[in-house]
């Protein structure tokens, strides 16, 4: 699948406003500043389709786009600010979880990690909701130009290893928007959701 002519078709401010569940979907998750902008505008090789380095703690929308008829990108507001209150957080959570229990036409999550800093607590919450519900996950470690080849090595072994404590379809994956590391993997994958 040619990922570029992907285009902005919504904002949604909640899971209940999502266009209608029909076609297929993959969504992008992550704690704020994963890199989850970077990873989806390097994906459809455009500078801004999603906003990078937005104001943490501020009420985010879901993004929704088109990467053709019925094939969606659903880009998930980042989580895991502190400033955030709990009231609020809990509420999103609650929200996730259903969206990833309910939402039929949902084919696959790409959950974004800092490659530094994977499986705090609310990704592996996460991991759970998905894999619970049957949907296939495909974690980027991202940022993985950050590490020296052999420690970004042994922290993907570490991570896959870890990642089969959730049992279910769980792939992961190092990943860098600054040198397109990954991206072949990342492309696979969601053509292979998309196509499936
Ligand atoms: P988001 O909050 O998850 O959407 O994260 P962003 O895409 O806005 O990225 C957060 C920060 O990490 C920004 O300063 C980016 O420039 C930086 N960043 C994102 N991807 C990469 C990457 O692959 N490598 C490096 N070195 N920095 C990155």
């Amino acid at each position: 699948i040619n990922f570029q002519p992907t285009r902005f078709i919504t904002s949604a401010p909640e899971i209940s406003k999502l266009p209608a569940d029909e076609g297929i979907e993959v969504a992008f998750a992550g704690r704020s500043n994963a890199g989850k902008s970077s990873a989806l505008n390097t994906l459809t090789r455009q500078k801004a389709l999603a906003r990078t380095s937005k104001t943490p703690g501020r009420t985010q929308l879901i993004n929704v786009f088109e990467v053709k008829p019925d094939q969606r990108l659903v880009d998930l507001p980042g989580y895991g600010f502190a400033k955030v209150p709990l009231e609020v957080k809990e509420k999103w959570q609650l929200a996730l979880s259903e969206y990833l229990q309910m939402r039929k036409s949902l084919r696959g999550l790409v959950l974004l990690m800092d490659i530094r800093h994977p499986y705090r607590e609310v990704d592996q919450e996460l991991l759970h909701w998905a894999t619970d519900s049957k949907i296939r996950v495909l974690v980027l470690l991202t940022k993985a130009d950050k590490l020296k080849p052999g420690v970004r090595n042994s922290t993907l072994l570490k991570a896959r290893e870890a990642a089969l404590v959730f049992g279910g379809d769980v792939t992961v994956e190092a990943f860098s928007s600054l040198s397109k590391l990954g991206l072949d993997k990342v492309e696979a994958k969601l053509t292979e959701w998309f196509n499936d």
